[in-house]
């Protein structure tokens, strides 16, 4: 008989039912099979490993590529009462996590990919009892896809050690290239990819030449209350901005890596409790903020890949009100990326490349934004969605659009 997850659903994460996919990815674990979860960010990836955690014999081994992140999802692991530790270089208590392990009482164990090729580790899951292996942003293995890790590619040894054991690979952020390549990387079947729908039909896209970025930002902000994120391609361009967005009267922070922790955790929490907060931000902000109400995400320069746009603007709205996602982007934009694309490895770039043509069909399209957005991650969206900024104000003239066509094709 299979194994009925409700039940546990209800115990331990208190929600009345599963969202999307989640019933389908998590019954494919239960019943033993290798999966690939595709699911957009928000649409709830972690509960389909830690809800099988708790179901079956044994440890699920979570594989993540940043401990930051780690030490959040063992937080979280813990705040529903799951028993989780995190194994890597930081934990000074190592020996106690092994211990909990092979005694059988740990639900969730969390590592680094570069811990995988370790001999010691190895040694360490063939004589205790792992119930499933995790592999949280599992594009990370594929070159193809934005964000390669080469120690990613050191799980595939380990996990063709336990044949038999369930593997989960989890991704937000793969276009229909890196999917594959995830699957042959893993060792994962055709028939084991299960995509969750993209749409997020509460946000409307809006894509504009940028003229005076602050300008614009002062307008986009005065005509849209609630809290909202402003990304910017550089630490003293947060900086910059906060300082010069708070004309709007609205409370300003800057959010980058270079901040005092101090001084950065503070602002994320500002902003996180804020109702009308704007928060000037490189890109490494938002991992792991579980914001709601976030009503605007603005970007003042071209983001990294539509992926990357996506996620970024999927903080907006989550509450499921509405929302606006405005980019802001300039010819030298597309100049300064194809300067970048010739700084990388030769065999990285092909991939880079049609990562910024993807991007450049996006800004560029007189047709609906979110139609190229959701095609691009393999769905059938119909041809106009009436709330993005071409369907509401269908554009009358080709303008800036062949400046970047231009830069691409120089
Ligand atoms: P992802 O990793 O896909 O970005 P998370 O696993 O962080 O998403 O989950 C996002 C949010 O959704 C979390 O706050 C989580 O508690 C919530 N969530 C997950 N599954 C459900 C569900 N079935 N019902 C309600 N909320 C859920
Ligand atoms: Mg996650």
């Amino acid at each position: 008989m299979a194994l009925d997850p409700l039940p546990t659903l209800h115990r331990i994460f208190g929600f009345p039912d599963f969202r999307g996919v989640q019933r389908q990815v998590v019954d494919r674990v239960l019943a033993g099979e290798r999966t690939l979860a595709v699911m957009p960010t928000g649409a709830g990836k972690s509960l389909t490993y830690q809800l099988p955690s708790a179901m079956l014999d044994g440890t699920c081994v979570v594989v993540s590529p940043l401990i930051a992140l780690m030490h959040d999802q063992l937080r979280a692991a813990e705040a529903v009462g799951l028993r989780a530790a995190t194994l890597t270089s930081v934990d000074e208590n190592r020996a106690e996590t092994r211990g909990r392990f092979l005694d059988g009482q740990l639900d969730l164990l969390y590592i680094a990919p570069e811990r995988a090729s370790g001999g010691d580790f190895r040694d360490l899951l063939q004589r205790g009892r792992v119930a499933m292996f995790a592999i949280d942003e599992a594009h990370c293995v594929s070159e193809w896809g934005h964000d390669f890790r080469p120690d990613y590619r050191l799980l595939r040894p380990l996990l063709d050690l336990f044949p038999d054991v369930p593997r989960l690979a989890l991704t937000a952020t793969a276009d229909a290239h890196t999917r594959d390549d995830i699957l042959d990387q893993l060792g994962i079947p055709r028939e084991g990819m299960i995509v969750a729908g993209f749409d997020r039909p509460n946000i409307r896209y809006t894509i504009g030449a940028r003229d005076n970025t602050t300008r614009q930002l002062v307008d986009l902000i005065r005509a849209t209350p609630g809290p909202g994120i402003v990304y910017a391609q550089t630490r003293a361009a947060t900086e910059k901005l906060a300082a010069a967005l708070a004309v709007t009267g609205r409370p300003t922070r800057a959010y980058h890596a270079g901040l005092d922790p101090a001084v950065r955790a503070r602002n994320q929490a500002d902003f996180v409790r804020s109702e009308d907060m704007v928060i000037a931000a490189t890109v490494a902000f938002g991992m792991g903020i579980d914001k709601p109400d976030v009503r605007f995400v603005a970007h003042a320069g071209l983001p990294k890949s539509i992926e990357a746009y996506y996620q970024e603007t999927g903080r907006a709205g989550r509450d499921g009100d509405p929302a606006v996602a405005h980019l802001f982007w300039g010819a030298e934009d597309f100049a300064r990326a194809r300067q970048r694309i010739g700084e990388v490895e030769a065999a990285r770039q092909p991939g880079e490349r049609a990562r910024l043509q993807s991007l450049a069909a996006l800004v560029e399209t007189a047709g609906c934004r979110r139609a190229i957005l959701l095609r691009h991650f393999g769905e059938h969206p119909p041809e106009r969605c009436g709330n993005c900024d071409n369907c509401l104000n269908p554009p009358k003239a080709m303008d800036a659009t062949q400046v970047a066509r231009k830069y691409l094709s120089a």
